[in-house]
């Protein structure tokens, strides 16, 4: 029996190299971590190629062939090559690398299962890598179905390798127990869905009598996840609703109904006034509010966080919004100031840039609840900020905040949480949301405000820069301001740089001083720097504002109204979308530009065209999601969303909405899980929590 809670390193044939080598590519730290890596494909060892039916159109072969001669070849003989034959036809196997466990193996005559993908150069077909399996070894894998782990050069070039994986795995899965891996759904369930049993599944993963047998092993799998995520996040999201306590705001006060009644600027939309509500009613019961707020680029988030802020302070307590760029709280402030100057309410922002004297003296306002409303960045959650009563703390744009961080804040606040409040203006598509955020209530704003003339979304090739210059001087004629932006990712740095100068340059010779001004703002300027230049921009001293993606999150400059995006297709769609959302504030006409070569990569196209045809976030959400798969959307990294080994939120929809109903329905019946049917998942469960202790969930 494998102690699955061993060490990775301590088994027999692994050591700490190859340990080192597992973690950095697989998490892989112990015996069990490992068992769980399944493997990604079969083959059939039935189901052997010949040589000369093989088209370079082919991807994974098997042949059965003699090596009839083999060299190291290459001026520092740094390549094995070797050809075989099955009397078909001739292959060419070849090495870079790990050529000295290789070469041993190879004998002129001697037959072989070989595996491989294949490369096609220059119209001639090879193996490179491939693997071979001598068909007189003693040692052979006696299945049909030969398992193929992902693995890496590294663990191949350490002897890490198929066979010795393989090895490994047959003898655990003969020895495992359903101790070890004890079943964890109803039994009603495994009997409605057909399911293997867990230990079953694992181990027909592994080593399947057949592809079938695979695919039914893999969908319960698949299910089990799914499920586990889903009834965890129901049953924190439960025990929070009913066990953490809150601050109780039972009032509405004089703050929020002068505000409402004598200041509002415009008139709320129906989203807005309901999500409101259900601030209201959460923040009433007795329980902590956390609530996710999503609401498109321009939804109007900042009057929805000022309006609950107002409801917190009506009822005696602090409140602290956080955003995570300093020109962001610095806008937070100015607008929301603005806002509730006429209220007399006591409001402060407090940033790494705030100067000591100020500081000192903000901090002990704040101490002595002076201040009601304190607006700032990373800097409110340092050790000497403290709150007199903290009651309601709002994050925006929550994706650049490490939940370390969150943490920091919550514990700012005693004797009770405070309340939570997370925006964030990049959609995430419904199902990802459920397995994400599925413990925290979700508002949605979900309507714009009205008299907003949509964004015309225009893309242009290269050839036509003369006509994007046209466009721009027309609206700046009229008075409006444009950014043009450039891409700048850490690898290409340098070019970037390049690019962004060439892109000012050109600017300059078209929209020349003294009539016109133009802002430089990127990543590698100092702090001080960027924000005297947006600054320039934002006080309407300049009227372009040349910048990398540094603008991408939340800045509002009504007066904008042209957004060039240059090498387009080079953003994620969902920055596009972030950055066309920095014009169309206004109720005027305004532009998106996106200018790209001709040659575009498929995907690129995607992302052009899916921009050119909807301005509707959650849409664009969806697209960005089939291209870059659900691990990798913005806004969701840092919670966990990778925490599926076979599922696959975009690829398993079926089996996600089946997991959930089944949780649905399980916890809704037997909430604190005491039904004896289950019990398995009860424990399954109750083992979960107590080793992560998961802090991720924070708000
Ligand atoms: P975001 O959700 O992107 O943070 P903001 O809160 O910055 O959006 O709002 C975008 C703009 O829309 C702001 O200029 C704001 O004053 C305006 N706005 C918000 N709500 C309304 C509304 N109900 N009617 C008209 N304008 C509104
Ligand atoms: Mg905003």
């Amino acid at each position: 029996m494998p102690d699955l809670d061993q060490p990775i390193e301590y088994v027999k044939g692994i050591g700490p190299r190859k340990a080192e080598l597992l973690k950095k590519a697989f998490s892989v730290t112990t015996v069990g971590d490992l068992i769980l890596q399944y493997p990604f494909r079969y083959i059939d060892k039935t189901n052997i190629t010949l040589i000369k039916n093989i088209k370079p159109t082919d991807e994974w072969v098997l042949i059965k062939a003699k090596v009839t001669n083999f060299d190291l070849i290459g001026s520092s003989k740094g390549r094995l090559v070797a050809f075989v034959t099955d009397g078909s036809g001739f292959m060419e196997l070849v090495w870079f690398q790990g050529i000295k466990w290789i070469q041993p193996m190879l004998a002129i005559g001697k037959e072989f299962l070989i595996y491989g993908k294949i490369n096609v150069f220059n119209n001639k077909i090879s193996l490179p890598h491939p693997e071979l399996e001598s068909n007189t070894s003693q040692d052979a894998i006696s299945e049909v179905l030969m398992p193929i782990y992902s693995t890496t050069d590294p663990l191949n070039r350490a002897g890490f390798d198929m066979k010795f994986r393989r090895g490994l795995m047959e003898s655990w899965m003969k020895s495992i127990t359903p101790y070890q891996f004890p079943e964890m759904l109803p039994e009603a369930l495994i009997n409605h869905y057909k399911f293997p049993a867990r230990i079953d599944a694992i181990r027909q993963m592994h080593f399947p009598k057949n592809l079938a047998e695979a695919t039914r092993a893999k969908d319960r799998l698949i299910f089990e996840e799914f499920f586990i995520n889903q009834a965890s996040l129901m049953i924190q999201k439960l025990y929070r609703k009913n066990n953490i306590k809150g601050y109780v705001f039972g009032q509405i006060g004089h703050y929020f109904n002068t505000f409402y009644k004598d200041h509002l600027p415009f008139e709320l939309t129906n989203a807005q006034k309901r999500v409101i509500k259900e601030i209201r009613i959460d923040s009433g019961s007795g329980f902590q509010l956390n609530r996710l707020l999503q609401g498109d680029v321009g939804s109007g988030k900042t009057i929805v966080a000022l309006m609950a802020s107002l409801i917190a302070i009506d009822n005696g307590y602090q409140v602290c919004i956080m955003a995570p760029l300093e020109i962001l709280a610095q806008q937070h402030f100015r607008s929301i100031k603005k806002l509730v100057e006429p209220l007399g309410l006591k409001v402060e922002l407090l940033t790494g840039s705030t100067k000591k004297k100020e500081r000192v003296e903000l901090l002990k306002r704040l101490e002595s609840g002076d201040i009601q409303l304190l607006i700032g960045t990373h800097a409110v959650i340092e050790p000497p900020v403290i709150f007199k009563q903290l009651g309601l703390v709002i994050i925006d744009e929550q994706h650049r905040f490490g939940v370390e961080q969150r943490a920091a804040l919550w514990r700012k606040a005693t004797p009770l949480p405070p309340h939570v409040i997370v925006m964030t203006a990049t959609p995430i598509p419904r199902t990802l949301a459920m397995s994400v955020y599925g413990d925290l209530d979700v508002s949605v704003i979900d309507e714009l405000p009205p008299g907003r003339k949509p964004i015309k979304t225009l893309h242009f090739h290269e050839m036509k820069r003369t006509e994007m210059e046209m466009l721009m001087h027309r609206e700046l004629a009229i008075g409006r301001q444009a950014f043009v932006v450039f891409p700048l990712i850490e690898e290409s740095e340098k070019v970037d740089l390049e690019n962004l100068q060439m892109g000012y340059d050109r600017l300059f010779i078209s929209f020349p001083p003294p009539k016109y001004q133009i802002s430089v703002v990127h990543g590698r300027m100092k702090a001080a720097d960027k924000e005297h230049e947006m600054q320039r921009f934002v006080k309407h001293q300049t009227n372009i504002l040349v910048a990398t993606t540094v603008i991408e999150v939340g800045v509002d400059i009504p007066n904008a109204s042209v957004m060039v995006i240059e090498n387009a297709d080079r953003f994620g769609l969902s920055q596009l979308h972030q950055l066309r959302g920095r014009v169309g504030r206004g109720a005027d006409q305004s532009y998106c530009i996106l200018m790209t070569g001709f040659k575009l990569s498929a995907d690129g196209k995607t992302r052009v065209k899916t921009m050119e045809e909807t301005d509707n976030g959650f849409t664009i959400a969806e697209v960005d999601m089939q291209l870059r798969g659900p691990g990798n959307i913005e806004g969701t990294q840092q919670s966990g969303s990778n925490e599926f080994q076979l599922a696959n939120l975009l690829t398993h929809q079926a089996i996600f909405k089946a997991a959930n109903d089944a949780a649905m329905k399980i916890i809704t019946e037997d909430p604190k899980l005491e039904k004896p049917q289950n019990k398995g998942l009860r424990e399954f469960l109750s083992t979960r929590f107590r080793k992560n202790k998961d802090w991720s969930k924070i708000g």
